[in-house]
């Protein structure tokens, strides 16, 4: 008895060291992937959950239409659904809202002194906040110390989701050879329109040529942003130019694009696939429990990656790459993919609240 009392303690304690975190929008498909993939997660645990008006005060099991196939946790199921605007214990928060609200609320919880780490188009493209992903500029966190002067709390926000893939399979190449101009076309899976977003009559048989709430804008914005540089508490946009075409194809998971890219220095097809295949950063050097051991799959089959296939690669948070060739109008082109709900979402938010947790920011 005398033996066993200890260890309970000790392990009792280990769970309550887990950082409390709220999930602001739970019940959505972004909210529900936060609440699967910090199940039994080392460092974060979810401990608040936040939705509108329609779900505030239910059960989290009773409120949240769950769409996915592992089991709603018993500990989430059992939480009350708090409003958005209520008082929170949490000071981490993952917000997957709906972009009709997520903007002001993250200021506001920003401003009450919360670590706000968003999925959300709303502050991207502010001049303070970090749009991170930590293989490619974990020094854009440079900026929260910007941010930091004007409210007590923080906002960093993970890319669109066809954009993590596309920025992370361009980061090598501009890295080593610089880059001149993109020329992209995405295959979105519907996923990425949240659960009511494309009637099945609409998208069964069809592909559609639009995508709304400015899609292809953010394709050819928001990597300028996240490949360039923080220097001089500014960030600096990197010059290239992205032409961006987007496509909504009946897909459950995972955006796949075909993508034809200029170099500012010349290099053979045998060099941009070791620039690829050696990609890695600080979430890799830092060993993040999230982390994919390899951040970009090289896939040699001719027809490969597929997004039946290769989204699921590393947990969802790698990105493929295949198809690698010499393009006769640009100079190369190749085939990328990205789990959208998890790299392109969730998964990447999670990841970037490691980081920050590894960096002290929490
Ligand atoms: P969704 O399934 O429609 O979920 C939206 C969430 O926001 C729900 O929890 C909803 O709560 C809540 N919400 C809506 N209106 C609200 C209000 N007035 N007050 C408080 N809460 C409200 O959307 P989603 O696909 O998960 O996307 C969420 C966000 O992530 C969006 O900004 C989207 O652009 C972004 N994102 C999505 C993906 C993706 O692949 N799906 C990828 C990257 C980024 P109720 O259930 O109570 O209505």
């Amino acid at each position: 008895m005398t033996a066993i009392l200890p260890v309970a303690t000790e392990l009792a304690s280990l769970r309550t060291e887990r950082v409390p975190v709220a999930i602001l929008g739970a019940t959505g498909s972004v909210g529900q992937r936060f609440i699967q993939l910090l199940a039994n997660h080392p460092w974060f645990r979810v401990h608040e959950v936040v939705a509108s008006d329609r779900s505030a005060g239910k059960n989290y099991g009773t409120a949240a239409d769950w769409r996915l196939e592992s089991l709603v946790p018993d500990d989430v199921a059992k939480l009350t659904v708090k409003n958005l605007g209520a008082d929170l214990e949490s000071r981490l928060l993952f917000s997957g809202l709906d972009s009709s609200v997520a903007g002001e609320a993250e200021d506001d919880y920003a401003n009450r002194g919360c670590a706000v780490i968003s999925n959300s188009r709303n502050h991207r493209m502010d001049s303070d906040v970090p749009l991170l992903i930590p293989e490619v500029n974990a020094e854009h966190l440079g900026a929260i110390e910007v941010q930091r002067k004007r409210r007590a709390g923080y906002i960093v926000t993970n890319p669109n989701c066809s954009v993590v893939g596309l920025a992370m399979a361009l980061a090598p190449l501009e890295r080593a050879f610089g880059l001149e101009a993109v020329q992209v076309t995405t295959m979105q899976a519907i996923s990425g329109a949240g659960y009511a977003g494309v009637a099945s009559y609409a998208i069964l048989d069809n592909v559609i040529p639009y995508i709304g709430g400015g899609e292809e804008e953010k394709i050819e914005t928001e990597p300028r942003k996240i490949l360039g540089a923080w220097k001089d508490d500014h960030f600096a946009e990197a010059p290239m130019t992205i032409s961006a075409q987007v496509n909504r194809v009946p897909t459950i998971d995972g955006h796949l694009m075909t993508v034809s890219a200029k170099l500012r220095n010349a290099a053979e097809i045998r060099e941009v696939r070791e620039a690829i295949e050696n990609f890695a950063g600080e979430p890799q050097k830092l060993g993040l429990p999230t982390a994919p051991k390899h951040p970009i799959h090289f896939l040699d089959a001719t027809d490969r990656p597929q997004p039946r296939l290769d989204r699921d690669r590393e947990n969802g948070m790698a990105v493929s790459v295949g198809r690698l060739r010499h393009c006769p109008i640009l100079d190369i082109r190749f085939v990328a993919l990205v789990h959208n709900t998890i790299r392109g979402a969730a998964g990447a938010a999670i990841l970037n609240a490691e980081l920050l947790k590894a960096k002290g920011l929490l």
